[in-house]
């Protein structure tokens, strides 16, 4: 008991210490990038579905440390410390006192707020907007330092803020120099509301507009639509447009409002002109992903997305295979099941050139049952073999599915370099064939499945490599899985 005391009394010691220092927050932010933290959690708009898109936009644009919050209304001074803009993905009630004067002061002291759609709409005179576009029919005394950042006020007074209904129309920038609008086309096309009637304040800078047209019911003016405005030594960026996905997914919203971040953020801008909605590293290792001869689960095509240094074309067999892949691909990725039989010999030489061009292979999964008759392939390349009939020599394979099985990468090899043990749920195969001088990357520990179910390949020529786990979605979308087969691709690719 007394040695009990005598521990807390040094941990307290050490806690009241501590206290008085405070921890960099560059230990929890990307090096470089803008911190950006969205508001949301509270819309008349879907914002269940479009802050994500908000978040994903910005990410692919590579400059941004992206966060969210969904519970703005109890923000303090030091939540938003260590960003550097904030996004306004919110029309709801008014924020705490403490929150909205943590936002002002925010802005004021010198940094950026975006403004998206309908969050000019909130803290304003009308009422507040439920969810899904419900009336509460509640009215707040306004937040009118809202009003003065963002630029403009909503009224319900003729003529009455709004929109004429959702159409496609052209924005025009109305000033190409500002470092937002700066190198990008004069015009673009989207289909979304057109906001009218806004109450404008004094000093907004106008980027863009459209015409409000009278044949879809509008007022027939050039309606300001993208603009910035100064709050305090603040910048602020507000654009009308982004009603719902449909319309953030317009190329002109998503590389307006990524520049328009940047922009709050940085006061300059370094954005190109279209943000890549599939962003790949110049020499990103080119992968042909080759599918057939056995049904998988789509989810398996997405296993290596969102990876800058893979680039991935699928293919079914035996079309994947008309081409010399060699000028094209890096690396063959095989989760198909074909035999021999039924390449035709030009196919079979197209494979055969690029296994012996040191390129790299991947064999996922039932791919190990490729070519049985093709001793060349499964015995040199592959370096193992899923018997689909005993022979003289080999018993037949066996497999299971459903198997919940613990799988121990075995250190030593980068494929698995980082990659702990993991509990997976997978189909299990038994007496696989595998040749003596492979080098084991994973090992189960399962009784229903072989003790080592992924290696790599003695072949001498390429790079070759066999993962067993992959059946199906359980263990395509395990982050782990992702790691290793993404690790696999770049090892037989030359590239770690
Ligand atoms: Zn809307
Ligand atoms: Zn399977």
């Amino acid at each position: 008991m007394r040695r009990l005391a005598v521990f807390f009394g040094a941990n307290l010691l050490l806690a009241a210490g501590a206290a008085a220092q405070t921890v960099p927050d560059r230990f929890f932010f990307e090096e470089g990038k803008i911190r950006v933290l969205i508001l949301t959690g509270r819309n008349n708009h879907d914002w269940r579905s479009t802050t994500p898109y908000l978040r994903h936009a910005l990410e692919l644009a590579g400059e941004f440390d992206v966060r969210v919050t969904e519970e703005p209304g109890g923000l303090t001074e030091e939540t938003l410390k260590p960003y550097d803009v904030l996004v306004a993905n919110y029309c709801g009630p008014r924020w705490s006192a403490q929150a909205e004067k943590a936002v002002e002061e925010f802005v004021r002291g010198g940094k950026g707020l975006a403004v998206v759609h309908a969050a000019s709409y909130a803290f304003g005179e009308p009422a507040v907007f439920g969810e899904k576009m419900n009336q509460t029919g509640v009215f707040q005394q306004p937040w009118t330092q809202w009003g003065e950042m963002v630029g403009a006020v909503w009224s319900d007074a003729e003529p009455k803020t709004g929109h004429a209904p959702r159409h496609a129309y052209e924005v025009k920038w109305r000033d190409t120099q500002h470092p937002i609008s700066a190198g990008l086309p004069a015009t673009f096309r989207i289909s979304d509301e057109l906001y009218h009637n806004f109450r404008m304040k004094p000093g907004v800078h106008v980027l863009a507009s459209a015409i409000d047209s009278r044949d879809n019911g509008g007022n027939g003016k050039d309606e300001p639509l993208v603009w910035t405005n100064a709050y305090g030594k603040g910048r602020v960026f507000h654009t009308a447009l982004g009603h719902d996905l449909d319309a953030m997914q317009s190329p002109g919203f998503t590389v307006s409002y990524a520049r328009g971040v940047e922009w709050a953020a940085r006061d300059r801008v370094s954005l190109p002109a279209r943000i890549d909605p599939n962003p790949k590293n110049r020499d990103a290792v080119r992968v042909l992903l080759v599918t057939g001869g056995h049904d998988h689960d789509a989810m398996f095509y997405n296993v290596l997305d969102g990876r800058r240094d893979i680039r991935v074309n699928v293919d079914p067999h035996p079309v994947a295979f008309r081409n010399d892949l060699r000028p094209n691909y890096d690396v063959l990725v095989l989760y198909d099941t074909i035999q021999r039989g039924q390449l035709s010999e030009k196919h079979l030489q197209n494979l055969k050139d690029f296994v012996e061009a040191g390129k790299g292979v991947v064999v996922l999964h039932h791919a190990i049952a490729d070519f049985q008759d093709w001793e060349w392939w499964w015995k040199e390349v592959v370096g193992g073999r899923y018997l689909l009939q005993a022979e003289p020599s080999y018993p037949a394979s066996s497999y299971l599915h459903g198997v919940e099985e613990v799988v121990t990468p075995k250190p030593g090899h980068p494929i698995v370099k980082g990659l702990p043990p993991m509990r997976v749920f997978d189909e299990t195969y038994k007496q696989v064939w595998h040749s003596g001088n492979v080098t084991v990357l994973l090992t189960s520990d399962h009784p229903t499945s072989d003790p080592d179910i992924a290696w790599v390949s003695p072949y001498r020529k390429s790079r070759v490599v066999y993962l067993q786990p992959g059946h199906g979605r359980e263990t395509a979308e395990m982050p782990w899985y992702r790691q290793l087969v993404g690790n696999a691709v770049l090892w037989s690719a030359g590239r770690m």
